[in-house]
């Protein structure tokens, strides 16, 4: 038998969706108060919010007659129809909240316009009128709700431990206080002050002040881009402040928080290649859009938004981000690539370093007679293959071990690792890496040099797709060193390869064929191969010249890191290596 249920039970049904716990009641009386134009917000929770929640604020208050009206559904000052929520620049739209509010908790309001005249409407117990009475209070608004669920048993049931409900809370808080960081936020729990923060004038700042110590600001860096129609600032940490996780990863678009799980993916590829693996960045992502260009009606509690062309947003914040580490990280002539620029310039005064740009390759620098020599080994003017033993051209210069009077050869290590001191740090440089990163920069300035092959190898494609990706690249592919044709059907040829690429035919063809998955990225991933190929390897033998030449030119490369992302190098400083032994 059907029923239809009575209006006070549906409008708690409703209710329910948009209040699932005291944080949703956090944010939307929070939203109100920042919708009012308040300075100053000041939320303080008993019991999780359970008994009680309270919002005060010095905005633009309520006169009676608003005040009578506010709890009731539907009513809002902010838009008129729906044709507004086109250009609505507020927090709150739906005029839903103040009267879900009313219909799961006991609910006061008191406010002010003018600091001199006051009233407070408070609700009766669920379902009986609400009243009205003269009070007084400063300019602003208090809202407060008081015993939630309890006139709803079943939903009450399935709260957390106030402990919870209260973490719940504070994080709402801690997002609203993000995205506003000119104005000051409290938050009380149990009557102990928790959080104050007083206003700050950038998102940086205020992301520090809410997560991070002052002494890590060096490492968190303000990122700005624009698009059409819109504009996004970005605050992300460097590896510094990496993370195991990606808890502290926040994406707001016109300053709410939302769940963006692709614009998440936008930041960390955007700082891809620069954290180890298996951490995380800390960040947010603040989108300001033209709201006709977005909708944010399509989730109860907003956390959802629906941009016109969210592939526009993730290219604009990931580009942003991988510009702003090959600027940031990459080397001054004092190097440190973790480190941004300001804390290099600190730790370049600490330590003194004096170290001339480098002079390879550029004869009219004044440069030695070696390190002219190994310029042109490293320019890739002469192969960079291991050389004999001691002995050999370099040991037998005079001194040949410093460079610019300031790199020292210390030895080799494990097959691998070249020791250098440079300043005042000992470097442990991976060879193999060192020597990849060098030369997968001068071949993506392309295009690479391919001698024509004396027979083609010729090889059979398996399906239309690749032929259809054989014959889309072709242009690309013969910049990149590989020259193909088509023959009859599906049989092609391979015409030149670069001569350093040093596999057999079979693995030659698969290799080429698998450049397909790689997309866009088919050049960055060939020319990481092939600079592997060509690299010295673990186990090879370079000399004190040829390690040291090497050693010289890592310290001149903009990106720290092998194409595959591992990092070249391994830095203790004087001061770690004291520390360590309890010396400092
Ligand atoms: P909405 O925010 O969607 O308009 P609410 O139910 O949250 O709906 O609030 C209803 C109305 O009450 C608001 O439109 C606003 O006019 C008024 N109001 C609520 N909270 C405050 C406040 N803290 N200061 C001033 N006015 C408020
Ligand atoms: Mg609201």
């Amino acid at each position: 038998m059907i029923r239809i249920l009575p209006p006070e039970e549906t409008r708690k049904i409703a209710a329910g969706e948009v209040i699932d716990r005291p944080a949703s009641l956090v944010r939307e009386f929070m939203d109100n108060s920042i919708d009012a134009g308040a300075g100053l917000i000041e939320v303080s929770i008993e019991e999780g919010g359970i008994s009680r929640i309270e919002v005060a604020d010095d905005g633009c208050g309520m006169g009676r007659n608003d005040l009578e009206i506010c709890i009731l559904p539907h009513a809002t000052s902010k838009i008129r129809s729906l044709k507004d929520l086109g250009t609505a620049e507020t927090l709150g739209f739906r005029g839903e909240a103040l009267a879900a509010a009313e219909a799961v908790s006991r609910l006061e309001v008191l406010s002010s316009q003018d600091g001199r005249e006051a009233w407070k409407l408070s609700s009766g117990p669920s379902g009986k009128v609400s009243f009205l009475e003269q009070s007084a209070r400063a300019r602003g608004t208090s809202v407060r709700s008081l015993g939630l669920y309890d006139t709803i048993p079943a939903r009450k049931r399935f709260l957390k431990r106030p402990g919870a409900e209260a973490g719940a809370c504070r994080q709402i808080f801690n997002e609203k206080a993000l995205a506003f960081p000119m104005r000051s936020f409290r938050f009380s729990q149990d009557g102990v002050l928790k959080s104050f923060l007083p206003p700050v004038t950038s998102l940086r700042e205020r992301f520090l002040q809410v997560f991070l110590e002052d002494k890590e600001a060096n490492f968190l860096h303000e990122i700005s881009a624009m698009g059409d129609g819109f504009s996004v600032s970005i605050v992300a940490g460097g590896p510094e402040l990496s993370r195991g996780d990606r808890r502290l990863q926040y994406i707001f678009a016109n300053n709410r928080r939302i769940q963006d799980y692709s614009l998440l993916q936008a930041m960390e590829y955007g700082l891809q290649g620069w954290f180890p693996n298996g951490s995380h960045p800390i960040g947010a992502v603040f989108v300001s859009i033209d709201p006709a260009l977005a909708d944010f009606n399509i989730h109860p509690a907003k956390k959802e938004a629906r941009f016109a062309d969210p592939n526009a947003i993730h290219q604009r914040v990931s580009a942003a981000l991988r510009d702003f580490c090959r600027r940031a990280y990459s080397v001054s002539s004092y190097g440190d690539d973790i480190y941004p620029r300001e804390t290099r310039e600190r730790k370049q005064e600490e330590f003194s370093f004096e170290r001339k740009p480098s002079s390879f390759g550029n004869p009219g620098d004044g440069g030695t007679s070696l390190s002219l020599a190994m310029g042109e080994l490293l320019a890739g003017k002469v192969d960079f293959a291991p050389l004999p033993g001691r002995g050999s051209l370099a040991a037998e210069q005079t001194s040949p071990y410093t460079v610019d009077g300031k790199i020292h050869f210390l030895g080799r290590l494990f097959g691998l690792f070249i020791l250098v001191q440079r300043g005042d740090g000992l470097y442990i440089i991976d060879q193999h890496a060192a020597h990849e990163r060098i030369l997968y920069d001068e071949l993506i300035t392309g295009p690479v040099a391919a001698p024509e092959l004396l027979v083609p190898i010729p090889f059979f494609t398996e399906s239309p797709e690749e032929d259809e990706f054989l014959l889309k690249k072709q242009e690309e592919l013969r910049k990149l060193g590989i020259v193909i044709n088509r023959g009859e059907g599906n049989q092609w040829h391979i015409e030149a390869l670069p001569s350093m690429w040093k596999l057999g035919d079979p693995e030659t063809v698969e290799e080429i064929l698998s450049l397909k998955a790689a997309g866009e990225n088919i050049a960055e991933r060939w020319l990481a191969t092939l600079s592997c190929h060509k690299a010295v390897k673990e186990g090879d033998y370079l000399d004190e010249g040829a390690a040291l030449a090497l050693a010289e030119k890592a310290f001149t490369l903009p990106v720290r890191r092998c194409p595959h992302g591992r990092p070249i190098w391994l830095e203790i400083t004087r001061e770690e290596l004291f520390r360590a032994v309890k010396r400092a």
